[in-house]
């Protein structure tokens, strides 16, 4: 298998969000957890995501693990690279994107790749350099406060050219708006200065089309989910792919459960929504702190139920019972406590025979692809904006709905249901 898009992905949600993206753009697309195994069976696919934890990592640590995914994907044949990082640029003046950009391109024999974090869907732009969250600049945002990547200057040229020592440019608005070839001028110009990282502006989808159309050349790209839109277009034109791919994947019988460990207002809804005609099993985070067996119960329960209809396992709670588990028990305790406990859940299920899984939770999730050991993913129909259905690799396979917490309306889990793979 040759694959024409290899990608390196800083974290787990961020490698579904694209994968999401290349899919919906007609890639079949497979994300795997970190660099495979010799021997793992790869379905076949047109691009190929490497979904790293490397995002608040130590630069060098970040490097090391970007590129031994960077080499897997090469081996595979990957004719483009693309660096994947978030959509607010979430680093620290010590880290990550400069560096392993940098990296990349030393390992390839590059001198020049683009960065732009937009994601117009999501209210991510970028206007003469700076990063829009909404409405404000991103030192105005929420992510100021970030716990770990703090982001307090929203200039992105400034932001990276403080984690490189090579010239950090900027392709303004003015010429995006000019097309694929003014682009094509403008990169060559910025690196006949010397300069090897351009930061690109801009504010809709239209315009990462055009970016991406401008990058068919380029060896490694680099940019949040939004900035790939533009490169599976690419590759049609050249011929290579056909449009509207669709993966082959497997068809998976078996039992559904939904596994809710998220307290968001969205899972909140969508949680009460299907407690109305469905059973269900709330899991209490102090009676697993008092010893008892809370996984095998749940088991027990699920375990006469499992032939009927969806079933579902809960934590979710509202603000003020969350806030009354946790101090008691602690945040921390507290919550892989609970994560601890799905994990097992997930495991004895798919002993059961459960062959059909929607996990609500972003670490929920995390904990529950962890015990059940998944390795890869291919990427089907998606259920949501930004929540497909997945198909673990390897048997039995599984499918899978992984929801970061505060996604999807209040029906969330009716409509995968209904499209269910
Ligand atoms: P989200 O995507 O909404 O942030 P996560 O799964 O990432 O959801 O995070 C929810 C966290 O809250 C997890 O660590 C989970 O174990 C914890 N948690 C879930 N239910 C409870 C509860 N009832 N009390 C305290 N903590 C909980």
């Amino acid at each position: 298998m040759s694959i024409l898009l290899g990608c390196v992905a800083d974290d787990f949600t961020g490698a579904s969000d694209l994968a999401n993206t290349l899919v919906k753009a007609g890639m079949r697309t497979v994300q795997l957890l970190g660099v495979p195994r010799k021997g793992l069976k790869v379905p076949e696919a047109d691009c190929i995501i490497v979904a790293l934890k490397s995002r608040s990592n130590p630069a060098e640590e970040a490097v090391t693990m970007s590129l031994a995914a960077m080499h897997w994907l090469r081996q595979q044949g990957a004719r483009q690279l693309y660096f994947k990082y978030c959509s607010t640029f979430d680093s620290t003046d010590k880290g990550n994107i400069g560096p392993v950009a940098d990296a990349m391109l030393d390992s390839i024999g590059a001198d020049f790749t683009v960065f732009n974090p937009s994601f117009p869907t999501n209210k991510r732009t970028v206007y003469k350099g700076y990063l829009f969250v909404g409405d404000e600049l991103l030192s105005e945002s929420g992510m100021r406060h970030h716990p770990l990547t703090p982001m307090t200057d929203p200039s992105l040229v400034r932001v990276l050219q403080r984690q490189t020592r090579h010239k950090v440019g900027l392709v303004q608005y003015s010429t995006v708006v000019k097309g694929a070839a003014a682009l094509r001028n403008a990169f060559d110009d910025l690196r006949k200065q010397g300069i090897r990282h351009a930061v690109l502006d801009s504010i809709t989808d239209d315009h990462l089309m055009t970016l991406g159309e401008a990058c068919a050349d380029m060896k490694l790209v680099t940019g949040g989910s939004g900035m790939a839109m533009g490169l599976p277009a690419n590759f049609i034109r050249q011929g290579l792919m056909q449009a509207g791919q669709r993966a082959t994947l497997p068809k998976v019988t078996g039992p559904t459960v939904v596994i809710a460990g998220s307290c968001s207002v969205a899972t909140q809804g969508q949680v009460a929504l299907m407690r109305k005609d469905h059973e269900a099993f709330e899991l209490d985070p102090m009676a697993i702190a008092s010893g008892r067996d809370v996984a095998q119960d749940a088991l027990d329960w699920a375990g006469k139920r499992l032939s009927e209809k969806p079933v579902l396992i809960y934590s979710t709670a509202t603000p003020e019972q969350v806030k009354a588990v946790q101090n008691k028990l602690g945040r921390e305790h507290a919550g892989s406590m609970v994560e601890e406990t799905f994990g097992k859940i997930a495991r004895g299920l798919v002993a059961k025979g459960v062959r059909r899984l929607l996990v609500a939770g972003g670490e929920t999730s995390g904990a529950v692809v962890g015990a059940l050991g998944v390795e890869g993913l291919a990427i089907g129909p998606e259920i949501d904006p930004g929540v497909p259905w997945t198909f673990s690799i390897g048997e039995p396979s599984l499918a899978l709905a992984l929801k970061s917490g505060n996604f999807g309306t209040p029906d969330f889990f009716t409509k995968a249901f209904k499209l269910q793979p």
